[in-house]
């Protein structure tokens, strides 16, 4: 009967422990367990006298130890089984986590924000990040604007400017004036054909020519027939009155995002410079999303705009210019 008393005192011992035990120490918890039911065997001597026979008595107490040594058994199983199946799932729940985690990071977050700005959070610096499709607002390496400097002086060849008189509409876009024109105003150069589709003004020009900015910018946006762009810039200096700028400026909208259809026609033959010298690179658009392949055609000479119409601009759009990007070893060509 004692060694009953210390089998179940010492099962109960070693349930606690191997419970407790972390999963990986569970196969050494097991072996105390043969070695105490040996040790609890070994010393066993009855001290009072049995109502059974010894021999009976001895029968009856191994099979009672041989029992409870098989419920041990069993039930160690049991709970070494239930150990390892956590140790599984365990396993499988950080393996899960782990693949979400990968996959989260490789899957790109979409963004497709469409409002941008000038300064603040949502300025130049940021446009990358407003949306998925801007990437080369923030990676581009043939930006603009850029500072115009070491062009190379070569023969360049003129452009041929087949403007006419064309109706068109006026918008504030919330970014700038911009004025559409209607269809049948082209320029050729290197070849090629661009029709112009709109023109727009920044405060101050976005580019600059040898470090010197100008007051204000007018770009001409012409477009091929394969939809590639060349952007004319006529750069604007205080002076007299600019008649064409006066008639877009009369006809300037009253609400942001509402076109004006005057019922006029623009001779841009009126707002090109005299003189037709240029300074052409490979550029960008200098607003989202910052396509490249932008064909840059720069005006060498300014063209005059009163104050008082630079002043008209400035109380819609004080300052709507671009930073400067860099040129990064781009090849620059101006006209002799
Ligand atoms: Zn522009």
């Amino acid at each position: 009967m004692r060694n009953l008393v210390a089998l179940v005192a010492c099962s109960f011992v070693i349930s606690t422990a191997s419970a407790n035990d972390p999963p990986n120490t569970a196969p050494s918890a097991a072996k105390p367990v043969v070695e105490s039911v040996k040790a609890a065997s070994a010393p066993a001597k009855p001290v009072y006298v049995p109502r059974l026979s010894p021999a009976a008595q001895r029968a009856q107490d191994e099979q009672a130890e041989a029992d409870l040594a098989a419920k041990i058994a069993e039930r160690l199983a049991a709970m070494r089984a239930n150990q390892a199946a956590r140790v599984v799932a365990a396993s499988k729940a950080r393996k899960a986590a782990e693949a979400k985690r990968k996959k989260a990071e490789q899957t790109p977050v979409v963004r497709n924000g469409t409002h941008w700005s000038y300064e603040g959070e949502q300025g130049p610096a940021n446009w990358v990040n407003i949306n998925s499709e801007w990437g080369k607002c923030g990676t581009g390496k043939r930006q603009s604007p850029i500072n115009i400097r070491d062009g190379m002086k070569v023969d360049l060849e003129p452009i041929a400017f087949d403007y006419k008189p064309s109706s068109f509409s006026v918008i504030d876009n919330g970014h700038t004036i911009q004025v559409s024109m209607a269809g049948g105003n082209y320029l050729t150069v290197q070849n090629r054909a661009f029709e112009l589709v709109e023109f727009h003004f920044h405060r101050p020009s976005e580019e600059r020519i040898n470090g010197k900015g100008f007051e204000m910018v007018v770009h001409l946006a012409h477009k091929d027939i394969d939809g590639q762009l060349a952007m004319l810039a006529l750069l604007l200096e205080r002076g007299k009155q600019q008649d064409l700028i006066q008639t877009v400026w009369n006809n300037l909208p009253l609400e942001k995002n509402l076109p004006v259809n005057p019922a006029l026609l623009l001779d841009m033959n009126e707002l090109l410079p005299q003189k037709r010298e240029y300074f052409t690179y490979m550029g960008s658009m200098t607003t989202p999303p910052c396509s490249e392949d932008v064909l840059w055609l720069v005006m060498k000479q300014p063209v005059q705009a009163s104050p008082a119409q630079m002043a008209l601009f400035s109380r819609l759009y004080p300052f709507n210019a671009r930073p400067i990007q860099a040129s990064a070893g781009r090849v620059i060509k101006e006209s002799n």
